[in-house]
């Protein structure tokens, strides 16, 4: 275990602002996290769990919180196409890991920035496919319980961006995820842009699916190496039939998918017609490409992209009546 206080979040969330962790543990061994807890505990500061840092937002220059880092990266293939991985694992190795193996279904998720264990934090999903298809279970520690638990997939409550570790944040601390994989391509290709990609071969490998994604994404999405951000700021919001007919008569032009019984709105294109793509103001604002993204082109705050995050909920809000929720967690 390893132990720094007030060390920099700069190289540690892909944001890249610099705010300081008043602590940051990264463990390795899963049962140190126990003397974790109770070390966040005897200094009365919450306890953050925390990956790469490729959905976080700090607003405060000292975060007054204990960050503990899984650093565990050990991945175990059992049998029927069951493979586990520990959550330090870092998650477009783990795709690209289990398409060596001849495991399929996860090739979608291809280039997505992060390790396993948070991939089940929010059911990460991009191009026509969400990582809950493919949980069995999660090994994780329960603080309200005090002791390590492993949670069965109809446990685990998903749904779009959500889980139970999200619904119930700060009490799970996930340890390890069971994937359950195929021994036989089963591609989806439902996405338009990923079909446009690759044209109309149906028995294209998954091997290919997976080049064509990261091709697609280098393409369209800002690298965080070299801008901070993260990804999608604000999760597309869902509406009823009758309030999209009412946005479809104002905007006839309005994009959805159908989710269910709900309409989901492209965020980006809400906060494309609310003016925002492109916005910049010194060293912050909307990348020109995609208006779903903030971004951090140098040295900025934490605060200023939350500050530029809520005058866009505001100015959505006013134009469309939607409030939109974000994606990133903000703390
Ligand atoms: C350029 C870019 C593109 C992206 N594209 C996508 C995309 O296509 N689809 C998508 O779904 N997401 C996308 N994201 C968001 C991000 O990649 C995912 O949310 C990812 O799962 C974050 O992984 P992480 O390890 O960095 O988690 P962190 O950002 O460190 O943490 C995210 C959340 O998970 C929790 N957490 C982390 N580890 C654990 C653990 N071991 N136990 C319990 N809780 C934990 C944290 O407390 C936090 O709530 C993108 C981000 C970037 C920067």
């Amino acid at each position: 275990m390893k132990i720094e206080y007030q060390i920099s979040l700069k190289e540690r969330h892909t944001f890249h602002c610099n705010n300081i962790a008043e602590y940051f543990i990264t463990v390795d061994e899963i049962s140190e996290i126990q003397e974790v807890v109770e070390f966040a505990n005897s200094k009365n500061l919450p306890l953050i769990p925390i990956g790469d840092g490729a959905n976080f937002l700090f607003t405060t220059e000292i975060v007054k919180a204990v960050f503990i880092k899984i650093d565990k990266k050990d991945i175990l293939i059992g049998d029927n196409n069951y493979v586990k991985a520990y959550s330090g694992v870092d998650w477009d190795f783990f795709v690209s890991f289990t398409l060596d193996n001849l495991l399929y279904g996860l090739e979608n998720l291809s280039g997505i920035p992060g390790t396993v264990g948070a991939s089940v934090v929010q059911n990460i999903g991009a191009y026509g496919v969400e990582v809950a298809q493919f949980v069995q279970e999660v090994e994780a520690f329960d603080i309200s319980l005090n002791k390590f638990v492993v949670l069965d997939k109809n446990s685990l409550n998903f749904a779009y961006r959500d889980s139970i570790f999200k619904k119930n944040r700060g009490n799970f601390i996930v340890t390890s995820v069971t994937y359950s994989l195929s021994n036989s391509p089963k591609t989806v290709l439902t996405y338009r842009a990923l079909l446009d990609f690759i044209g109309d071969s149906r028995d294209i490998h998954p091997k290919k699916i997976r080049e064509a994604v990261l091709q697609i994404r280098d393409s369209k999405l800002p690298n965080h190496k070299n801008i901070g951000n993260a990804g999608s700021f604000f999760k597309n919001p869902e509406v009823d039939v009758a309030f999209f007919e009412s946005l479809k008569d104002l905007y006839p032009d309005i994009p959805f998918f159908l989710s269910g019984d709900l309409y989901k709105i492209p965020a980006a294109w809400l906060i494309e017609k609310s003016g925002w793509r492109g916005f910049k103001d010194g060293s912050f604002g909307v990348h020109q490409k995609h208006a779903l993204i903030l971004v951090n082109y140098g040295e900025s705050k934490g605060s200023d992209i939350y500050n530029l995050a809520n005058k866009i909920i505001d100015s959505v809000k006013e134009k469309f009546g939607i409030t939109l929720q974000p994606e990133v967690e903000i703390v």
